[in-house]
Formats: C-alpha cells, sequence, structure tokens
C-alpha cells in the first residue's frame, strides 16, 4: 500500500478508536447515574465523598427576625418555655415547648403566603418531590458588599448560564450575598440603618420574572431575610414586593435566611428542605441540608 492509503486507515481507525471511547464513556456514565439508590448516596456520605452541609440556623430567644414597619403587624420569632429538666416537674426528663413564627429563622414561604397566590397550596401541601432540588447559586457577595440594596437581575442570571450552563429544570435559585457573616447579630442582619431601616440585597424583579417565565425552577433561596431587597421593595415600587408576589403567583415557594451559602458550589449541590408541616401554612421553619461532592 502506499504511504496516503496507510495514513488513511491510521487516521479513521483513530476517529472510530475516540468515537467509540466516547460512546463508552457515555453508557458507563448513564446507567450509573441511573442506578443510583439511597444505599449509594448514603455510603458516599459515609465515605466522604459526599459532604452534607447544614444550611438551617439555630433558633434561639433574641435571634434576627424580619421586622415590617407599623402599622404592619410583625410575627413573634422564638420563645421557648421549659416543662421539667430532672426536677420535680419530671423527674427524670427534660422538655420544652416553644413558640415560632412561620417565617422567623431558616425557614420556607409557601405559594399561599402572597395574595397573588391566596388560594395555592399551604406549606403542608407542597409536593415533597420539589424539596429535594439542585441548587443555583449566584454569588453578588461583592456587589452587596459596595451596595446593600443590591439586586440581582436578568444579566445576572445569563452571566452564572454562560459559566455554568443553563440553570437545571427543577432548580433552587440561591443568591449568595455574603450576608451569612452578620449572623447572629440582628441589626447588622437586618442591615439597620442610622433611622433604624432595613437593607439587604435581593433578587430584582428581572431576575424573578425572567426565573419564572423563561426557566423551569422550583423556587429561589436568598442568605439574607427576604427575597426581596428590602429598602426598595416595600413602597418604592409599582408592585409592592414584587417577587413575592411573582414567585407566590406563579405557585412556587421561596427559602429565607439558609444559613452557611458560602460553603455552596455554583453548581452541583443539592438540597433537601424539610418545612414544618402545619395545617394551610403560610410557611414554616425548615431544616435544610445540602448535598455536595467533595471529589
Ligand atoms: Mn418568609
Amino acid at each position: 500500500m502506499k504511504r496516503p492509503a496507510l495514513l488513511l486507515i491510521a487516521l479513521s481507525f483513530a476517529l472510530l478508536s475516540v468515537l467509540a471511547l466516547g460512546h463508552l464513556n457515555q453508557s458507563a456514565a448513564v446507567p450509573a447515574a441511573r442506578d443510583a439508590s439511597p444505599a449509594d448516596l448514603l455510603s458516599s456520605v459515609r465515605d466522604g465523598g459526599t459532604k452534607v452541609i447544614d444550611c438551617s440556623y439555630t433558633y434561639f430567644e433574641g435571634m434576627p427576625g424580619i421586622k415590617l414597619p407599623p402599622p404592619l403587624a410583625n410575627t413573634k420569632t422564638f420563645e421557648l418555655t421549659n416543662i421539667s429538666r430532672y426536677d420535680e416537674r419530671g423527674p427524670a426528663w427534660y422538655w420544652n415547648w416553644f413558640s415560632v413564627g412561620e417565617h422567623a429563622g431558616t425557614h420556607v414561604d409557601a405559594p399561599n403566603h402572597w395574595i397573588s397566590g391566596r388560594n395555592n397550596n399551604g406549606v403542608d401541601r407542597i409536593d415533597v418531590s420539589e424539596l429535594i432540588a439542585p441548587a443555583a447559586v449566584i454569588d453578588v457577595t461583592q456587589k452587596a458588599s459596595s451596595n446593600p440594596d443590591y439586586e440581582i437581575t436578568r444579566e445576572d442570571v445569563l452571566a452564572w448560564e454562560k459559566a455554568n450552563g443553563r440553570i437545571p429544570n427543577g432548580a433552587i435559585v440561591v443568591m449568595r450575598s455574603g450576608w451569612g457573616k452578620r449572623w447572629p447579630d440582628p441589626a447588622k442582619f437586618l442591615g439597620l440603618d442610622s433611622n433604624g431601616a432595613p437593607h439587604g440585597p435581593g433578587f430584582g424583579d428581572s431576575a424573578a420574572e425572567f426565573l419564572l417565565k423563561q426557566r423551569s425552577i422550583a423556587g429561589l433561596a436568598v442568605d439574607t431575610v427576604s427575597t426581596e431587597a428590602m429598602a426598595l421593595a416595600g413602597g418604592k415600587k409599582p408592585t409592592p414586593f414584587p417577587v413575592h408576589f411573582m414567585v407566590h403567583g406563579a405557585k412556587k415557594y421561596q427559602i429565607e435566611m439558609l444559613a452557611n451559602a458560602e460553603l455552596l458550589p455554583a453548581k452541583g449541590a443539592v438540597l433537601i428542605i424539610a418545612p414544618v408541616k402545619v395545617q394551610n401554612g403560610s410557611g414554616a421553619p425548615a431544616r435544610i441540608y445540602a448535598l455536595v461532592s467533595s471529589r
């Protein structure tokens, strides 16, 4: 055979090998993903391949909580009452009861929280399959440090997608703003200015509208007290609190005061969200775990 023919055969073989390898890799990866079982997840957690991050704050009396201006009514955050502690009221046991706001601490806002979703599901009726969700984490720490009223824009979402791919279906889109560093100081966490008015970053209208209409998300989450930029959301917009209005009108839920957002990667984390099941509740305190690959 002449040299060009040999070269052609060699090249064809190389190309076929690459295609075959590609195919093998793909077919090896797909069944593994399909076959992943609860036992696989457990062994991955046990051997450290999957890290579990606690994304909920501890409840305690005096913890930071939202404060609306008068004449609006406010929530209790958390109060603990002791029943007995190995004493005459209960010699061998310790127990308490507590009262807590539906919107205190790390919590879920149910789709019926807002007037736009008044006939939508309460927190007890959110489909549990929607409460295990991939996290798409948009970092605005720099922007929020120079502007505590920063609002995530549609362009911020598109920039995230340019770096990380399309927002996954069923995702919780998380705002990471660096606000976690301010916990547990109420004045710092609420961003109170010298007039006592709260400040904190949030989702802007354009980002919320884009995510709800152009993508298929489970909901939004923030590491601040509200998904809205607090100083701008109340009386300064055509629709007050537009993010709540849009999200709940679209039958979606929100998470506020997510803890440890700074430990989450931009993509790849899975959130397991477990709100207390209050009948027709407008929201509820939630224990939230993030599963993150450590490999
Ligand atoms: Mn809330």
